[in-house]
């Protein structure tokens, strides 16, 4: 293995790490959106597999304007968080409760991205590459707003979990 003794290769590193987490989450999601109930959280993560695939797209851009083969290094992060992802559509039946835990384990996702995207995107400014920066912050807010928008379902799905758990225990 060679020394990661550069932020130049630091950057390559996070950067395959990344097309790493995004390809697993393509092979997630579809999981993901069959196994959630409700209609709107369905859309949600179909929604989310379209513009995950722009940014695998977008990363191999970044790959190329810095002269490097777009190749993956496994993300053992992401790997975990979308074991723990199947794990809870096991664990619950198709419902609102189980709508919830994917919700958690999506937004443990998005979570994970955002720390991640901002860390490559503050050191492509750092080096001055401006047009890495600003592919990597496109994603950057994709995954924020998708945050977000999970946030506001859950809101909704909560209070329906919270009365199937009422018809459950009665
Ligand atoms: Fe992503
Ligand atoms: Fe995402």
């Amino acid at each position: 293995m060679p020394k990661v003794d550069t932020v130049e290769k630091l950057f390559l590193n996070e950067i395959k790490d990344l097309y790493s987490a995004e390809k697993q989450i393509t092979r997630a999601l579809p999981k993901m959106a069959k196994a959630a109930s409700s209609e709107e959280l369905r859309q949600a993560f179909q929604t989310h597999l379209e513009e995950t695939r722009g940014q695998i797209q977008r990363l191999e851009r970044v790959f190329e304007l810095i002269g490097a083969k777009a190749s993956a290094k496994t993300c053992e992060g992401m790997k975990g968080l979308l074991e723990e992802g199947s794990e809870i559509i096991e664990e619950a039946d198709e419902g609102e409760v189980r709508d919830a835990g994917l919700i958690g384990a999506a937004q443990r996702v998005e979570h994970y991205e955002i720390a991640a995207y901002g860390t490559v995107r503050a050191i492509a400014q750092t080096i001055g590459n401006q047009e890495v920066a600003d592919l990597l912050q496109q994603t950057l807010d994709e995954e924020g707003k998708t945050d977000k928008l999970l946030t506001k379902i859950a809101m909704r799905v909560n209070k329906q979990a919270q009365s199937q758990s009422q018809r459950n225990a009665a």
